[in-house]
């Protein structure tokens, strides 16, 4: 199928409970290869499936800590511990555009799910910003948005502060990575 259409906020699938995958069929296949070609489009740092208006345990979170940019497919994912460390970190997404606010969450997470042929694994998330994603994408399965958690909102100006500090850092931790070199990443959940 392709792109898919990203479901706004006000719309009613959003705040629905998702059910978990039992087919690990081609149908499957093509919303994970559906969720993770609009993420990419959208320069998101991860995608749920309800967020295309499928109400499956299905998301898609990229993974931005090496060289290159890994999409990671988890199938009826569960966070299984978190870590006491908490960090308040800028956040958006894809479902509510231009809205970013500050988010208290666990800093790291131990994860269980299934790959698309519906074998278990399990993913000690140690990297921050995919944590995070994590979190926010299993949020959007249990019908729940980042707004509910948020605490302050940004201005205008807030946000391209932080976006300016978020591309520093991410820039520096990919310094030897040529695709890093100016490139401007920007990405929301
Ligand atoms: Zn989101």
């Amino acid at each position: 199928m392709g792109l898919r259409n990203v479901l706004k906020h006000g719309d009613k699938a959003l705040l629905r409970i998702s059910r978990e995958v039992t087919d690990f069929d081609a149908r499957l296949h093509s919303l994970l290869d559906d969720l993770k070609e609009t993420n990419d489009y959208n320069e998101g740092m991860g995608l749920a499936a309800p967020q295309v208006g499928i109400l499956r345990r299905a998301i898609v979170v990229t993974d931005i800590s090496g060289a290159e940019d890994v999409t990671i497919e988890l199938v009826n994912p569960e966070i299984i511990s978190y870590s006491d460390e908490t960090e308040e970190e800028v956040e958006g997404c894809l479902s509510v555009p231009d809205v970013w606010a500050m988010v208290k969450r666990p800093k790291y997470v131990k994860v269980k799910a299934q790959d698309r042929s519906g074998k278990p694994f399990e993913l000690d998330v140690s990297d921050n910003f995919l944590a995070r994603a994590v979190q926010h994408e299993i949020d959007h399965l249990n019908g729940q948005l980042f707004t509910k958690l948020a605490g302050k909102y940004l201005s205008e100006k807030e946000i391209e502060e932080v976006m300016f500090a978020r591309e520093r850092e991410l820039s520096k931790r990919r310094k030897e990575a040529k695709a890093a070199a100016g490139s401007r990443r920007v990405r929301s959940w």
